[in-house]
């Protein structure tokens, strides 16, 4: 197996994506009914062949519960079977290698959750609408996709949903149409977006603007109406935190920034494309709960645009945003990122350490010791290397790999380059022995 057919497995999740062909953009077109919790699509999806040998006879895209109607390819009726959450497809011209192709499905059901190890994920019936958190293999739960991080696509998406609903979702609103009863929402996605990272929100919602002045990035939230006050005094410091993150970890990667609160408490806020959902009980009119805005911010970066390639290297992207909140808090008058650091060192101490950083496996991957952990591998890593080498090595790396993939090996290979001498020991004892290291001394 060659290092691209090794990325393209997806090693946690074996029976989620198709690594025989990649996705360039997906078109989908979306009516939804929150009362009876109908959805009704199509997708057009433009996808390239993988390259080697052999003509494309099957392709599987994942699609999960929903009943499957016509599915076309290039234009012809395929052949297809949907079992067990995957629809199989069979071209009547299989695709040549490395060729472009273009797939149309039509669909509908209720959607419903993904079963996960983790609880429902995926699409979900709220109050009053819908929301949809799909990290790691909830999209299916929607619409077909290449369900695996590796696979970036642009994403056009059309949405009908009774008129007096808000659609939110990432990416630039292109146009809102209001028909006799319902209104179609249309948002564009052009940077290249993983599945897991498709959010939506449907729902009551105000919108408030953020962003202050028009050099800012665009950042916009939606929040039910009677919490606009205390949106607004705890997000108040999100336009400063924009500004200090493209600081420290480079220009934002997308267009805008959205972030929605909805009317339901969440058990961690969840980020996709552009777009942070939160829950209410993420607002107190206090910044209680500031260090997230922080981690949801700083996961744009770190793990949006630079994705993993598989869930085994999910420390990149928890232990940037955990080390994001660190760095928000030392810059914002709080406490020093060392004084975390060493807090939750001292707190990590006292829990097992069964834990492989690199690879914790699918059980262990959303575990707290995971965010906490890599949190400290990264200010273990700045105390070695010293502020300028490490926050350039930041800045290379969100640059060097941006709207791309990568590996545990692509970081310690960029880290060992700016520190011009091999760092095997310090990422061995922080990345693949699971007992924790000392916290180096530093300067
Ligand atoms: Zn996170």
């Amino acid at each position: 197996m060659n290092s691209q057919q090794a990325r393209a497995t997806s090693g946690y999740f074996p029976d989620s994506g198709d690594p025989r062909y990649r996705v360039r953009r997906y078109e989908l077109k979306l009516d939804y009914r929150p009362e009876g919790n109908r959805l009704v699509g199509s997708a057009r999806i433009e996808a390239v062949a993988a390259p080697g040998p052999d003509r494309l006879g099957e392709f599987v895209l994942d699609l999960a519960g929903l009943r499957v109607g016509r599915v076309r390819v290039d234009g012809r009726a395929a052949q297809h079977t949907h079992r067990g959450g995957r629809l199989r497809i069979r071209p009547a011209v299989p695709p040549a290698p490395g060729a472009e192709f273009t797939v149309e499905v039509r669909w509908s059901g209720k959607p419903q959750p993904v079963r996960s190890p983790w609880g429902g994920i995926g699409w979900e019936e709220t109050e009053d609408g819908a929301l949809v958190a799909a990290q790691p293999v909830g999209a299916p739960s929607w619409f077909p996709c290449n369900d695996r991080p590796s696979d970036k696509a642009a994403y056009l998406i059309s949405l009908t949903v009774p008129s007096g609903y808000t659609v939110v979702l990432g990416g630039r609103l292109l146009a809102r149409a209001a028909h006799a009863s319902t209104t179609t929402w249309v948002y564009e996605q052009p940077a290249p977006t993983p599945s897991y990272l498709v959010g939506l929100s449907i729902g009551s919602y105000r919108a408030v603007r953020l962003d202050e002045s028009p050099a800012a990035v665009p950042q916009l939230g939606y929040v039910p109406a009677r919490l606009a006050a205390r949106f607004e005094s705890d997000f108040g410091r999100q336009p400063e935190m924009m500004r200090l993150f493209q600081e420290l970890f480079g220009p934002y990667p997308f267009g805008e920034y959205t972030v929605v609160v909805v009317d339901e408490e969440l058990d961690v806020p969840v980020e996709a494309q552009g777009l942070a959902t939160f829950g209410v009980n993420h607002l107190d009119g206090a910044r209680g709960w500031e260090r997230l805005v922080a981690h949801e911010l700083a996961h744009q970066w770190f793990g949006n645009s630079v994705t993993v390639a598989d869930w085994q290297h999910i420390w990149l992207n928890e232990g940037f945003a955990k080390y994001a909140e660190w760095l928000w808090s030392e810059r914002s008058g709080g406490p020093a990122a060392h004084t975390l650091a060493e807090a939750a060192h001292r707190q990590l101490s006292s829990l097992p350490q069964d834990l492989v950083l690199a690879d914790p496996g699918r059980r262990l991957m959303f575990d707290d010791r995971v965010y906490q952990r890599g949190g400290l591998t990264v200010h273990a890593l700045r105390r070695v290397l010293g502020d300028d080498t490490f926050f350039r090595l930041l800045r290379d790396w969100t640059d060097t790999h941006r709207h791309s993939t990568v590996t545990t090996a692509d970081f310690t290979a960029a880290a060992t380059r700016w520190a011009g001498r091999p760092l095997d020991d310090f990422f061995t004892a922080w990345l693949t022995e699971p007992a924790l290291p000392p916290l180096p001394g530093g300067d």
